[in-house]
C-alpha cells in the first residue's frame, strides 16, 4: 500500500491542514473551557450568594466562546473538509486522464462499469477518510483525551464510574457503523445494477416491443426493484438503531453521575458546579468515543478503496510511454509491415504473419469474410494495438518510436462503427481540429453529405447524438468518413466505409477517393468489390491469414472468395 496518489496534496495543502488542525484544537479548547467556567458560575451562586459581577463575568466569557466556537468551526470545515475535496478532485483528473490514455486493450478487458465506480464512490470513501477521518481522528484523540483528564481531575471516582458504558459506545459504534457502510454498499450496487437494467431497456424499447418482450423486461426490473428496495430497508433500519443505542449508554452514565455525584455532593466531597460540569464533560464525550468507532471504519475503506484506484491505475498502459518515442514524421512516404502477429486472448492468434508494402500514391483494398481479421489490422495500422510481433513502419521508422502526437496527426482512421458525439453536426466532423470553413466545405462534398445537410433544421449547427436529430445508417457513415477527410491525415485508414450508403452515392464517394488520394496512402476495407477493384494492390483475408493477394484479375482467378463476392455482385 502505498500513499503516492495522496501525498502530493498533503503537501500541496500543507499551510491549509496545519491551520485546519490549529483551529480545531483552538475549538476544543474553547469547548472544554465552557463547563469550567459553568461550574465556577454554580458555584458562586451556590457558595457568594451576592456575586453577581462574577457570575455576569462567566456568562460573557461563555457566551463569546460560544461565539467563536461557532466563527472557527466554520474556518476548520473550510480548511480540512475542503482540503478532502481537493483530494477527491485531484485523484479523480489523475484517475481520469491516465484512463484516457491507456492502451485499447484495457478497455477489452475491464467493464465501463467497474471504472465509474471506482472514480465515484472509491474516491467518495478516499475523500472521507481523509476529510472527515483526519477531523474525527484529531478529536477522538486530543478531545476525549482532555475531557477524560478533566474528569478525572474533579473527581477521579466518580470519573472512573461515568466512564463505564463508554467502551459499549465505541464497540457499538464500530460494529453497527461497518454493518451499516456494508449494508450500504449492497445498496449502492442494486441501485446502480437497477439503474444499468433501467437504461438497456429504455435503449432497446423498439426491440422489446417488437419481439413481446415486455413482460420479461418488467419481471426482471421488478426483481432488480425489490432487491434494491430489500437492502436500503435493511441500511435504514440499521441507521435507525444506531443513534438511540448510543443516547441509551449516554443515559446510562447520566444515571451513574446522577446517583453517585449527587451521593458526593451531599457528603461534600464535591461542589454542585463540579456536578453540573460532569453532566458538560459527559455529553462533550459522547461524540469523541463515536468518533473512535466511526473513524477506523472510515479509514478502513478510505485505505481499501484508494488499493482499488491503484489497482486500476496500474493495470493499463499508457500509450504515451515517452521515453522510446523520440521520431517525428514530415510527410509519410511509405509504410511497411512485416510478420504481423495478433491475438486479443491468449494462444487465439487473429493476425497471423501479416506483410505488405505501400508508397505515397498507392491504394490498397482488402476484402474477406467477416472475423477474418480485418478490422483487427485497420486499429493496429493506426496504432490502437500494438501487434505482438513483427513490425510496422513508417519511412523506414518502427512505429513504436515514432511520437504518438505525430503519429496520430499522420493517420485519419474511420472505424467501422461509425462513433457520433452528442453536440452539433460540425463539431462532430471538426472534432478537436482547428476550424476551416474550406477545409470543412470540401470535407462535406467529398462525403456526399451536402444535400443531406440542406434538408436539416439547422444546417451544419443542428444538434446531433443521443438527444438530437438522430442521423440515418448512411448518414452517420458519411459523418465519419467526413471526420476522416477533414482531418486529412497522409494514411486514410477506411474500414467498411461504404456499407451504408446506396450504389450511386458510392461510386460518386469512390471517385472523390481517388482524387483524394493521390498524394496519400490509402487503404480502404471493404466487402462490396467495386470499392477495391481499382486499388493498386488487393488482400484477401480469411482465417486470420493474408489468404491471396494481388490485382482484381489476378485475384479472380486465384481467389475463390474473391471471385464469387464479384459474381454475387455482377461484377464478372
Ligand atoms: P473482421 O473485421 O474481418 O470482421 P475482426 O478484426 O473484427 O474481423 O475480428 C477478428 C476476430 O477477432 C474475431 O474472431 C473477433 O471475434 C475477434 N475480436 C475482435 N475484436 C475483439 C476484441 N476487442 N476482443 C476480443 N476479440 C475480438
Ligand atoms: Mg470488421
Amino acid at each position: 500500500m502505498s500513499f503516492k496518489l495522496v501525498l502530493p496534496y498533503f503537501k500541496e495543502h500543507f499551510f491549509k491542514i496545519a491551520s485546519g488542525i490549529v483551529i480545531l484544537l483552538t475549538v476544543d479548547f474553547f469547548q472544554l473551557l465552557i463547563p469550567y467556567l459553568t461550574k465556577k458560575a454554580i458555584d458562586v451562586i451556590t457558595y457568594n450568594k451576592n456575586d453577581f459581577n462574577s457570575v455576569l463575568k462567566f456568562g460573557v466569557i461563555i457566551v463569546l466562546s460560544g461565539l467563536l466556537i461557532t466563527f472557527l468551526r466554520y474556518w476548520w470545515r473550510i480548511f480540512l473538509i475542503g482540503t478532502s475535496r481537493h483530494i477527491e478532485k485531484g485523484i479523480r483528473d489523475n484517475l481520469f486522464y491516465s484512463v484516457m490514455n491507456f492502451k485499447a486493450d484495457f478497455f477489452d478487458r475491464t467493464k465501463t462499469g467497474d471504472i465509474m465506480a471506482r472514480a465515484t464512490s472509491d474516491i467518495t470513501h478516499v475523500r472521507m477518510a481523509f476529510g472527515i477521518g483526519i477531523t474525527a481522528f484529531t478529536d477522538a484523540i486530543l478531545l476525549g483525551g482532555a475531557t477524560i483528564g478533566i474528569m478525572f481531575y474533579l473527581n477521579s471516582r466518580l470519573a472512573l464510574l461515568a466512564l463505564v458504558p463508554m467502551p459499549f459506545i465505541a464497540i457499538s459504534t464500530k460494529i453497527l457503523g461497518k454493518k451499516m457502510h456494508d449494508y450500504h454498499s449492497d445498496a449502492q450496487k442494486s441501485f446502480s445494477d437497477l439503474m444499468e437494467n433501467m437504461r438497456e431497456s429504455f435503449l432497446g424499447i423498439r426491440i422489446i416491443r417488437v419481439f413481446n418482450f415486455e413482460k420479461f423486461i418488467n419481471k426482471k426490473i421488478d426483481s432488480y426493484s425489490l432487491d434494491y428496495f430489500e437492502k436500503s430497508l435493511k441500511r435504514a433500519v440499521i441507521t435507525s438503531a444506531i443513534r438511540p443505542l448510543m443516547i441509551l449508554f449516554l443515559n446510562l452514565s447520566l444515571l451513574i453521575i446522577l446517583f453517585y455525584g449527587g451521593f458526593l455532593v451531599m457528603e461534600e466531597k464535591i461542589t454542585s458546579g463540579d456536578l453540573v460540569a460532569f453532566i458538560q464533560y459527559l455529553s462533550l464525550l459522547a461524540w469523541p468515543v463515536m468518533a473512535l468507532g466511526w473513524m477506523t471504519n472510515l479509514m478502513q475503506r478510505g485505505l481499501s478503496s484508494l488499493k482499488r484506484i491503484e489497482e486500476i491505475l496500474n493495470s493499463g498502459k499508457s500509450v504515451y510511454e515517452k521515453e522510446n518515442r523520440k521520431e517525428v514524421i514530415e510527410k509519410v512516404e511509405n509504410i511497411r509491415c512485416e510478420n504481423l502477429m495478433f491475438s486479443y486472448e491468449k494462444n487465439k492468434f487473429v493476425l497471423k504473419n501479416i506483410s505488405f508494402e505501400l508508397k505515397k500514391g498507392e491504394v490498397l483494398g482488402i476484402t474477406g469474410p467477416p472475423g477474418s481479421g480485418k478490422s483487427t489490422l485497420a486499429a493496429i495500422i493506426s496504432g490502437l494495438y500494438e501487434p505482438l510481433s513483427g513490425k510496422i513502419e513508417i519511412n523506414n521508422k518502427d512505429l513504436k518510436t515514432i511520437k504518438i502526437e505525430n503519429l496520430r496527426e499522420k493517420i485519419s482512421y474511420m472505424p467501422q462503427e461509425s462513433f457520433i458525439f452528442s453536440g452539433t453536426l460540425k463539431d462532430n466532423i471538426v472534432l478537436g481540429q482547428k476550424y476551416d470553413k474550406e477545409k470543412l466545405e470540401n470535407a462535406l462534398k467529398m462525403s456526399c453529405l451536402e444535400s443531406d445537410i440542406e434538408n436539416m433544421p439547422d444546417g451544419l449547427d443542428t444538434i446531433v447524438g443521443e438527444r438530437g436529430v438522430t442521423l440515418s445508417g448512411g448518414q452517420k457513415q458519411r459523418t465519419a468518413l467526413a471526420r476522416a477527410f477533414y482531418k486529412s491525415g497522409d494514411i486514410i485508414v477506411l474500414d467498411d466505409p461504404i456499407s451504408q450508403v446506396d450504389s450511386n452515392t458510392a461510386r460518386s464517394l469512390l471517385e472523390n477517393l481517388k482524387i483524394l488520394c493521390e498524394t496519400k496512402i490509402l487503404i480502404i476495407i471493404s466487402n462490396r468489390i467495386s470499392a477495391i477493384l481499382n486499388a493498386d494492390k488487393i488482400l484477401v483475408m480469411e482465417n486470420s491469414e493474408i489468404k491471396n493477394s494481388g490485382s482484381h484479375e489476378e485475384l479472380i482467378k486465384e481467389s475463390r472468395f474473391y471471385k464469387k463476392s464479384c459474381q454475387i455482385q455482377g461484377l464478372c
